[in-house]
This record gives structure tokens, sequence and C-alpha cells, in this order.
């Protein structure tokens, strides 16, 4: 049986971001911490690969942001029911490919002494008098703390004995030639005009082995249980529309549940953090959330590990519920429940009908300093529109 200190189920962002934080906090750790990853780098992860500033700022904290191939974006264009609307800023993000940038990520934290198990799968978590055991394909391992950074199965999730959450997202993407009129596109696109879709399309330009394509997927998220929108069948036709047979393309379709953040992230020697925790519902958006758990995760852990860790889950899920990341995606999870049930064509009318809204938006996604004249207006329009009530309830939810 293996032995360590710390034990990172997944070394998606979430995870490895954990084990690097950790380390840059108190270098000593780097020793003690082991990640097990099911799979061998590089490997797939079905992702638009959308990284606000905000996840690559942190990252480059710490001298840890991936040199990999990547489309930077200086706007954002959304098209609702009633119209479209864009802001742009100096640097937004960048959309990257999750087969490169996972894999740069976990070879730095390889490169900063932490051990990663690749081909190790999870199959069971069990408590010990002083330690956890889990049993793995590849025999057992025990640790004082394990943190479940292993997606929206989380297996860690499961050993914690809680429920999937009720939302419930379907995704589909895939990747096209970039047309014409999209030739000198830098910014992302968000498609959320069509009726019949409690969701969205997206259109974003991305790089694959050196050549410029464009990401394209649609999202569709169940507030209320299920629907029969047929995602692969709108998509189709939305794609038929601009010229393009989604029957060309490899379709990478994925079902997630529980995408809000749960009552409790840790418990005894287990915490969650990443999608395994909960991400933003109201898009989808996970990378920079993942990032940014395992930057509160990691220095939370590194002090507290010289402590008693018996409970050091309770004690983490009482930090996080401090923290801005919390209070963000509680926000968000309040805004996707309305702007996916009744409330959609206020909040809608609210967006298209000024760019002031969708302006604060950017610089929330690049951790700029919000432009308070825009901030007023877009305070002023919600109340006009009768959204107001809306948000305030939304954000009141969150307290
Ligand atoms: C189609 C699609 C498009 C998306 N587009 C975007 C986007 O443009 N921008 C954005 O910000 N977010 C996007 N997301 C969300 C984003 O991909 C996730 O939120 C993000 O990857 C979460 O990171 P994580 O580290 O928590 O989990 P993951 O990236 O899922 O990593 C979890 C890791 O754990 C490993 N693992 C799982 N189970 C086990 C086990 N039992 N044992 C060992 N290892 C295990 C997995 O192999 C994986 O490597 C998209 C998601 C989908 C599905």
């Amino acid at each position: 049986m293996s032995r360590c200190e710390l034990l990172i189920v997944g070394a998606g962002p979430a995870g490895v971001t954990t084990a690097l934080s950790a380390v840059h906090a108190r270098p000593e750790l780097a020793g003690k911490i082991v990640l097990v990853e099911k799979y061998n780098f590089p490997r797939e992860k079905y992702c638009a690969g959308a990284l606000g500033m905000r996840g690559e700022k942190l990252l480059r904290a710490i001298d840890a942001m991936p040199d990999v191939p990547s489309i930077p974006f200086d706007g954002i264009r959304f098209r609702g029911l009633f119209g479209q609307t864009e802001a742009r800023l100096a640097s937004i993000g960048r959309v990257v490919r999750r087969v490169e940038f996972d894999h740069a990520l976990a070879r730095i934290a390889q490169g900063r002494g932490v051990r990663i198990d690749e081909g190790v799968q999870v199959l069971g978590v069990e408590n010990a008098s002083d330690g956890v055991i889990l049993k793995t394909n590849r025999g057992s391992y025990e640790s004082n703390v394990v943190i479940g950074a292993d997606g929206v199965g989380s297996v860690v999730r499961k050993a914690l004995g809680l429920p999937h959450g009720d939302l419930r997202a379907q995704v589909l993407e895939l990747d096209t030639e970039i047309l014409a009129h999209e030739r000198d596109l830098a910014m992302v696109d968000f498609d959320a005009a069509d009726r019949e879709l409690p969701g969205y399309y997206w259109d974003f330009p991305t790089v694959v082995d050196g050549q410029r394509l464009m990401c394209r997927g649609v999202y569709k998220l169940l507030v209320d249980g299920s629907d029969g929108t047929d995602i692969r069948e709108r998509f189709a036709a939305r794609l038929r529309g601009m010229g393009l047979s989604i029957d060309r393309y490899k379709n990478k379709r994925y079902a997630e549940r529980g995408l809000e953040v749960l009552a409790v992230l840790g418990e005894g020697r287990l915490l969650l953090v990443g999608e395994a925790a909960g991400i933003d519902p109201a898009t989808g958006e996970g990378i920079a959330q993942a990032i940014e758990y395992g930057t509160i995760a990691g220095t939370f852990i590194a002090e507290a590990v010289a402590r008693d860790t018996s409970d050091i889950g309770s004690a983490f899920d009482a930090h996080f519920r401090t923290t801005r990341l919390y209070r963000d995606l509680r926000i968000r999870e309040r805004f996707a429940r309305h702007f996916y049930g009744k409330d959609r064509e206020s909040i809608d009318r609210f967006f298209v009908e000024s760019d002031a809204a969708i302006h604060v938006g950017c610089q929330h996604f690049a951790n700029e300093p919000y432009d308070g004249l825009k901030l007023v207006e877009a305070g002023a329009r919600a109340v006009s529109h009768g959204v107001g009530a809306v948000l305030e309830r939304a954000l009141r939810g969150t307290q």
C-alpha cells in the first residue's frame, strides 16, 4: 500500500492547481503529495477551452501558466431573443486545447516535485482510523487527507454521500473550418436566440495542430426535470443555416449532472474542488473556477496540514463559504434558474438593450476592476427592465 500525506484524485486544472498552490505556499509539501489520474497524459477532455484571464492570472501568480498554442480573445458577443450586444476589452482570455493545456500543467507540477500516478483509477474510498484508503485499479493508497478533483462524476463526492444536484446539462461540440465572415474574429460568441432551446450555442475560435478552426457547440440546461429538446437536431439545423453538415465532423457529446455548488464541500478527511464541487451552471464555464478552487484549497491545506487533519474537510467547507468564488457561483446558480426558467424574456431584453451588463461581464471574466459608470448603467437598466427584483432575489438567495 502506498502511503502519503495528501492525495488528490484527478489531474485536471482543479487537482493540479491544488497541488501547485500547496507547494507554492509550503515547498516541503512537494514530496508529500500524490495525484492519481485515471488516464495517461496527453488525455482528451471535451471542452471548448475558453479560459478567462481570471484563471490565467492565478496561474501566472505562481509562475505556472502553461505555454501552449492558444487564440486570445478581446470580445464577447451575446445574441438573444430580442437582438444582440457585444463588448470588448484589451484582453479577456484565450481559447486553449485541453489535451495540451492539462498535459503541460501536469508536467509543471511534476517539475516542482509533485508525484502524478497516471493510469490509476480510483474505484472506492473508505475511511480508516487515522486516514483514508483508496481502492484503485492499481492497488490501494492510504492518505491523511483526500481531495476530490475528479470532475462531474466524482467518486469522492459519492463517498461523501452527497446527492447530485437537480440541474442537468447536456453539451455537444465539434470543430469546423472558419467561415469567410469569421476570419478576423477574435471574440467568443454566445447565441441564446433559439426560443426552443433552454441554453445557447457557442462559436469560439480555436487552434488544432497549428490550424485555426472554430469550436462550435450547444449547451442545454435542465432546471425542472427533462424536456423534449433534441440538442443534436437543433444544432444540426443551426449548422445547416451556416452551410455546414453536422455529420462531417466528430461529434463530442457530454452529459453533466449537478454543476451547482453543493450543501457540503468537505467532511472528515475528504474535501472537494473544481467540477466535483460545483461550477457555473449558467454558462458551463469551469476552467477558471477549477483553477480558483485549486488556489483556495492548496493555500488552505498548506496551512492546515500542520494542525490536526481529522476534520480538515469541514474546516475547508467553512472557509470556502467565505470566499469570493463561493458567492460568485451561488449568484450564477440563482441566475441560471431564472434565465433558463420563467424570467428568460426580461433578462434577455436587459442584456441586449445595452452593452453595460456584458461589459461588466467581460471585466469579471478577465478579473479587471469594474467600470463604475457601466455598473451604474447596468443597475439602472436592471431596475427599468423589471429584472432588478429577479437579480435581487438571486443575490438574496446566496446569503
Ligand atoms: C463540451 C464542454 C465544453 C466546455 N467548455 C468550457 C469552456 O469553454 N470554458 C470553461 O471554462 N469551461 C468549459 N467547460 C467546463 C470545463 O471543462 C470543466 O468545468 C473543467 O474541466 C473542470 O475542471 P476540473 O479539474 O474540476 O475537472 P476535470 O477537468 O473534469 O478533471 C477531472 C480529472 O479527474 C480524472 N478522474 C475522474 N475520475 C477519476 C477517478 N475515479 N480516478 C482517477 N482520476 C479520475 C479525469 O480523468 C480528469 O482528468 C466545458 C465542458 C464541456 C463538457
